[in-house]
C-alpha cells in the first residue's frame, strides 16, 4: 500500500477493567506513517464516583475532573461519554479512525491480533471462563463500541498471543491428557509488554535481541519470560494470571494441596478462593500492610521485610530457572512499575544471582533513565520502560491498513 492510501487520523487504544478504563490516543498515518501518542489517561472509580484524569504526551494536565454525574455504574454505560469527550479534543482533520483493545485472553485460536468482525465477539465471549475477572470487561468494551459506533473498526490484541511459541515441554502441566486437550495449559500473560521489549531490543540492540534474554515484567501484576531470538519460549504466568512470582495481591505459584486444604478446612468455594487468590495474597497478604512495593520498601515492620525478601528471592529463582529453559543467558531486562523504578528490588534480585555472572553497577542502578545498569564484566542487565499501548497501536494500524 502506498503512503497516500494509508489511513490518517486518530486511533483510540483502550484497556478496560471492571471499574476503570485506561486509554491513549495516537495520531496515525501522515507523512512518516508513524503512530505518535497525543494524549491519554484514565477514567476510574466507575460505579462509585467516576473521575477522569488525562495528560498530553508531554505530561501536561488536560483534565482532572469528577464524572460523578455521568456515572451509571458500569464501564459500558460510561464509555460513550468518554468517546464524546475524546472526540471533542481532536482537531477536525484528525477524525477517530479506529480502536485497538487490550484483550487478556486469546485462548487456543488467536495467535495474533484480529479485526473485530463476523463472530469474533462471540469467540472472545466464549473465552470469558478462562479469565473471569478481565475478559468480560474487555469484551464488554468491544461490544459497546460495536453498538454505539458500528462504523468504527476495532482491533483485538491479546496478552496471550505472544506466548503461542512456547513449546509443549514448557506449556504442559503434569496432569491427565484429557484436561490438557480441553485447554488446561500454560497460556502466559503480559504478552504485549514482552513483545514491546523484543521489538525495542531488535531496534536498539540487535545482537542481544537474537540471543537468550530473560525479561522481568514487575508491576502490580508481575511475570517473567524467557525469550530466544525475540520469541517466547517460557513464561511464569500459567493457565491464569495467578501463577509464577508473588505479586501485589496474588500469591504466584504455591502448593496446590493448600487449595484442597482451604476448601475442606475453611469451607471455601470457588468464589471464596478467587477472592483470596486475586485480592488478598502476595505482598499484601504476607505483610498485612500494603500491596504497593513503595510502602513495603519504606516500612520497617518484620512483615514488610519478609514480603520484600520473598518477592526478590522468588524473582531471582524464576530468572535462574529460565536460564535453564534458555540453556544460558545473554541479557536480563527489568520492566514495568517495579522493574523500571525500583533500584532496591533490582539490587536485591541481582545480588542473589551473582553466582550466575550478574553484577549491577551501583551508581547506574541508582540513576533514573540509565538503560544498562550492570558492570562491564557482568551479563548485561537492562532497564527498558515497557509500552503496551505502542504495541497495540502498531498492530491496529497494520490491520486497519491491510
Ligand atoms: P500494573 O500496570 O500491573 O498496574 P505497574 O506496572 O504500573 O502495574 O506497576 C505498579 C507498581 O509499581 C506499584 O504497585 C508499585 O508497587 C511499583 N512502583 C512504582 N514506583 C516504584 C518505585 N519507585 N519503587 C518501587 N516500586 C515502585
Amino acid at each position: 500500500m502506498t503512503e497516500s492510501k494509508k489511513k490518517k487520523g486518530a486511533l483510540l487504544v483502550l484497556n478496560s477493567g471492571s471499574s476503570s478504563v485506561k486509554f491513549t490516543i495516537f495520531k496515525v498515518g501522515g507523512d512518516t506513517g508513524e503512530s505518535t501518542p497525543l494524549f491519554g489517561g484514565q477514567l476510574d472509580g466507575i460505579g462509585t464516583a467516576a473521575k477522569l484524569k488525562v495528560k498530553t504526551a508531554q505530561k501536561e494536565l488536560m483534565a482532572d475532573e469528577s464524572w460523578k454525574h455521568l456515572d451509571q455504574g458500569t464501564v459500558p454505560a460510561i464509555l460513550p461519554h468518554l468517546l464524546e469527550w475524546i472526540e471533542s479534543k481532536l482537531p477536525e482533520d484528525l477524525p477517530l479512525i479506529g480502536a485497538g483493545h487490550r484483550v487478556v485472553h486469546g485462548g487456543e485460536n488467536f495467535d495474533k491480533p484480529v479485526i473485530v468482525e463476523g463472530d469474533i465477539i462471540e469467540q472472545l465471549s466464549n473465552l470469558e471462563h478462562l479469565a473471569p475477572l478481565h475478559q468480560p470487561q474487555n469484551v464488554a468494551a468491544i461490544k459497546t463500541l460495536a453498538t454505539s459506533r458500528p462504523e468504527l473498526p476495532q482491533v483485538a490484541c491479546f496478552d496471550t498471543a505472544f506466548h503461542r511459541t512456547i513449546p509443549a515441554v514448557n506449556n504442559t502441566f503434569a496432569i491427565p491428557k484429557e484436561y490438557t486437550d480441553a485447554g488446561v495449559r500454560r497460556y502466559g500473560f503480559h504478552g504485549l509488554s514482552y513483545e514491546y521489549i523484543a521489538h525495542n531490543l531488535r531496534e536498539n540492540k540487535p545482537d542481544l535481541a537474537k540471543g537468550r534474554v530473560v525479561v522481568a515484567h514487575l508491576g502490580s501484576g508481575a511475570s517473567i519470560s524467557a525469550l530466544l531470538d525475540g520469541k517466547s519460549v517460557d513464561t511464569s504466568m500459567g493457565f491464569s494470571a495467578l501463577d509464577g512470582i508473588p505479586m501485589g495481591t496474588r500469591p504466584g505459584s504455591m502448593d496446590p494441596g493448600v487449595l484442597i486444604y482451604l476448601i475442606r478446612e475453611y469451607d471455601m468455594n470457588a468464589d471464596d478462593l478467587e477472592k483470596l487468590l486475586y485480592y488478598k495474597c502476595g505482598l499484601l497478604g504476607i505483610s498485612a500492610i500494603s500491596n504497593d512495593m513503595r510502602d513495603i520498601e519504606e516500612n520497617e515492620e518484620p512483615g514488610a521485610k519478609l514480603a520484600l525478601d520473598i518477592f526478590c528471592n522468588r524473582v531471582a529463582k524464576q530468572i535462574a530457572t529460565f536460564a535453564v529453559s534458555l540453556r544460558g543467558l545473554d541479557a536480563l531486562v527489568f520492566t514495568a512499575g517495579i522493574g523500571e523504578n525500583g533500584p532496591i528490588i533490582r539490587d536485591k534480585v541481582c545480588a542473589e544471582l551473582k553466582w550466575m555472572g550478574i553484577e549491577l553497577d551501583e551508581g547506574k542502578n541508582n540513576t533514573r533513565g540509565e538503560e544498562k545498569i550492570s558492570t562491564e564484566s557482568s551479563i548485561p542487565v537492562l532497564v527498558i520502560p515497557t509500552d503496551e499501548e505502542f504495541m497495540i497501536a502498531q498492530h491496529s494500524v497494520r490491520l486497519l491498513n491491510a
